[in-house]
């Protein structure tokens, strides 16, 4: 027993996620940014500096989420009624191209937000071409775990032209960016290389990037196979199947986060297992986009490692990993049975298994001691969580983001009592009306 620390989480449903689903009531303590004793049945005597209810409630990992666009969230509810290629250049490149440093910054932090209040507290984020030191400035005032980079773009027709770059600078400019940010925060924020997709970036881009990443042991996050016109277009320009090309010119691995995965033929699962890369599972974007349904079951057959992420707030348009959790323990039902995904499963995509894809799953994805304290308590008292026993079902299936109560992150509270710590939330929401105001103006007048 620890007869002292700084932090106490008391009198919980403990769900530490560990492979054999067991949970219990009790307490957490935390030290130094990490977890030191879990307690069944709750700590004795202990003295705590802070002591956070968990009375109706279940203690979590923190929530994990493998693809957002935090830089997109001023455009929410603005993009409704388009699919992929259309929602791209009609709405969401010029609001990109529309962006100034504020608008990224004050984006950014919309997100994250909403993110931590959810109760996610770990994310792999897509930033925009331009100000991405603003994305981690925000990330690391608020107090979200981030890996995140600037994305690259070089071709696309239709793309504003503010946000084609020469590849070599936008190359130079990423790692610069990298050096900056990547390992700061004790260690919560780190640098991906991101171009956007196969159909936005050259051989040249793509090949560099992949080279550039490795250089410097970064990971590596794009876009593949989310809508059947990108697929085909693809194919078209290239001649190979999407993930036949991105294995090509070194998009695969076990250092590649690929978001979605709808649109995949038998043998580019094969290429995915064979070389360990990892893909995001993005159910919400995926229906409000009309994209499809990412055959789930099947690539985890194949000992494929997949996260869970809410993608853009213009295309789904909410960053909750519960809403995500929800949505994946059920769609996968149509096509393979109710069995097919549980929650349980769910459950463990957003925690344990977001981790793995994170190449994170020494620090964080599970409670236990010596892990990092990112932890999210959620509510078990709401309408739709009770009667009941299985906290997973009442989680997935009956939680929304309103029943989180407290989310830590390295062992700092950053929200309490459903409410952030790290920013007034009321000056948040006149910059956010203030900035939209100004990239709208911008939009209009490009
Ligand atoms: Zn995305």
């Amino acid at each position: 027993m620890n007869p002292e620390c700084d932090l106490l989480i008391r009198n919980g449903t403990v769900v530490p996620m560990e492979e054999d689903r067991h949970w219990f009531s009790g307490d957490v303590l935390v030290g130094d940014g990490r977890i030191l004793e879990v307690c069944p049945g709750g700590a004795h005597e202990v003295s705590a500096r802070c002591v956070l209810d968990a009375s109706g409630a279940a203690v979590l990992p923190g929530f994990i989420q493998c693809h957002v666009h935090v830089v997109q969230s001023l455009l929410r509810h603005q993009a409704d009624g388009l699919t992929l290629l259309d929602w791209l250049e009609l709405r969401t490149l010029p609001y990109e191209a529309s962006l100034d440093g504020d608008g990224v910054a004050t984006a950014a932090e919309l997100g994250i937000a909403e993110l931590l209040t959810g109760g996610t507290t770990t994310v792999l984020d897509f930033g925009t071409t331009h100000h991405h030191d603003r994305v981690f400035e925000s990330a690391e005032r608020l107090g979200i775990r981030m890996t995140s980079g600037r994305t690259h773009m070089d071709i696309g027709d239709g793309t504003p032209a503010v946000l084609l770059e020469d590849a070599d600078a936008s190359l130079a400019d990423a790692e610069a960016i990298g050096k900056r940010w990547n390992g700061s925060a004790a260690g919560r924020l780190r640098y991906a290389v991101a171009p956007r997709f196969a159909l936005s970036c050259s051989r040249h881009l793509l090949e560099e990037c992949a080279g550039l990443a490795r250089k410097h042991g970064w990971m590596l996050h794009s876009h593949a196979s989310e809508n059947k016109d990108e697929v085909a277009a693809v194919r078209a320009e290239t001649g190979m199947s999407n993930i036949e090309y991105l294995d090509a010119v070194g998009l695969t691995g076990r250092d590649v986060v690929l978001a979605h995965g709808v649109h995949l033929h038998p043998n580019e699962i094969q290429i995915l297992a064979d070389t360990r890369t990892r893909i995001c599972h993005c159910p919400g974007a995926n229906l409000k986009l009309g994209s499809g349904i990412a055959d789930i079951p099947e690539l985890r057959s194949h000992g494929v490692r997949v996260g869970l992420g809410a993608d853009g707030p213009p295309c789904n348009n909410r960053l909750s990993a519960l809403y995500e959790m929800s949505l994946a323990a059920t769609l996968h039902g149509l096509r393979s049975g109710p069995t097919a995904l549980s929650a349980w499963d769910a459950l463990a995509m957003a925690t344990r298994e977001g981790a793995r894809v994170l190449d994170l799953a020494d620090t964080i994805g599970t409670i236990s001691p010596g892990r990092a304290a990112d932890l999210t308590v959620v509510s078990l008292d709401s309408w739709s969580a009770i009667p009941g026993d299985d906290p997973a079902s009442r989680i997935v299936h009956g939680g929304t983001a309103a029943d989180v109560r407290h989310v830590l992150v390295n062992g700092r509270p950053v929200v309490v009592d459903g409410k952030l710590t790290t920013v007034d939330p009321t000056e948040l929401r006149i910059r956010i009306g203030e900035s939209w105001k100004a990239t709208r103006s911008r939009m209009e007048q490009a």
